[in-house]
């Protein structure tokens, strides 16, 4: 059985670029680079060329570049060390659509958290309302990875700056650097989120550009790696697999976006148009990679376990959340009841897919909605 892999959302499989870089600092270049000999200054060096690589890609200085452990903890350094000296209800603001590593950061300080409407675009009326200047940060994320929604984080910094103009702007861009000019579209924010295992890189590595003269506290304590801002020693094949990877997303983006783009248009018209009661979860724009669809009258976990009987991998909404009973929050917040949220399922497609990929799975899911609705 041929594995079709429609959930680049969750994760990607690598990049060979990503794989030959990493080798090398897995095997004979060991060292740590925080030390001082000659097998320490190896590994610093290839630290430091691919802090440059990354930050050619992301528009930013090599400096102003984290290394985390991946978005999770990008986008709880992100809360937690801009709220660090802040405390009270109300400091932070974020919205609903959030993922769960910034959503339990922002509640476990009492932040405040707005709604979207029914497309899973934040509400900026709501923003605009629960800003004032004490609060610290602004976090919205550039794509929604559940349903694809591209949020308005230009307008959402706007705002900020004049209704908090102390707070800093943070965007989790995990779901979107695969497929969206992250550089550009998150210029406008202080704090930004990527995770490499989402676009081609292994997973375990992330990052949180921290642009300069934004006051971020340590959550971690420790020694100084990364000027202090998060201490412990560099996971170095890592940081090098994640700067190879973009380096060829960055390289492919706007060929494969529109490739990409266009098999997800031809998915879900094939899936709609060859079925009843099948709705796309969201009218708003997406990225390109993003296809999430409710199929009325099914449970989307029946759906899947037949999917990958016959070998198609999605998934519904996020992996972290799933095995869980509980409909996704993003959903829910976007106004679907329990059983419509049950009912939906996210296709995801990346640099493997093909159309093949997406002709089966055209045939493959009506077939078995209808036999689950019979
Ligand atoms: N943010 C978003 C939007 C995500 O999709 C994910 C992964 N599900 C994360 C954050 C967490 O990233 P990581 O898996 O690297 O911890």
């Amino acid at each position: 059985l041929e594995t079709t892999y429609l959930d680049h959302a969750a994760t990607t499989p690598m990049r060979a670029e990503a794989v030959a870089a990493m080798l090398p600092f897995l095997t004979d270049n060991y060292g740590n680079p925080s030390g001082s000999h000659s097998v320490s200054r190896a590994a610093r060096k290839a630290v430091d060329d691919a802090r440059d690589s990354l930050a050619r890609d992301l528009a930013c200085d090599p400096g102003e570049i984290v290394f985390t452990s991946g978005g999770t903890e990008s986008n709880n350094l992100a809360v937690l060390g801009a709220t660090a000296r802040a405390s009270g209800p109300g400091s932070v603001v974020c919205c609903a659509v959030e993922h769960h590593s910034v959503l339990g950061a922002v509640e476990s300080k009492e932040g405040t958290i707005v709604g979207v409407d029914g497309r899973g675009v934040v509400d900026l009326a709501a923003l605009e309302e629960a800003l004032s200047p004490s609060v610290r940060l602004v976090s919205v994320m550039l794509a929604n990875n559940e349903v694809g929604t591209v949020e308005p984080l230009s307008d959402v910094a706007r705002i900020t700056r004049e209704r908090a103009p102390g707070a800093l702007v943070h965007t989790d861009a995990v779901a979107a650097v695969a497929c969206l000019d992250a550089a550009r579209l998150a210029s406008c924010a202080d704090l930004v989120s990527i995770s490499a295992h989402k676009f081609g890189g292994p997973k375990g590595i992330g990052a949180l550009l921290v642009r300069s003269g934004a006051r971020l506290g340590a959550v971690l304590h420790g020694g100084e790696q990364e000027r202090g801002r998060r201490p412990g020693t560099q996971h170095v094949a890592g940081i090098v697999g994640m700067a190879a990877a973009l380096g060829v997303v960055t390289a492919e983006r706007e060929v494969e976006a529109e490739r990409i783009g266009a098999l997800r248009d031809r998915l879900s018209k094939g899936i709609l148009a060859s079925l009843e009661g099948a709705t796309e979860s969201t009218a708003a724009e997406t990225v390109p990679s993003i296809f999430n669809a409710r199929f009325a009258g099914i449970e989307a976990e029946d759906l899947l376990l037949l999917l990958d009987q016959a070998g198609i991998c999605a998934s519904a909404g996020a992996a972290c959340a799933s095995g869980a009973l509980d409909p996704s929050h993003v959903l829910v917040a976007m106004g679907c009841s329990n059983d419509e949220a049950r009912s939906a399922v996210r296709f995801s497609l990346g640099w493997t897919t093909t159309a093949a990929d997406v002709d089966h799975t055209i045939e493959v899911v009506p077939k078995l909605v209808e036999q689950l609705r019979s």
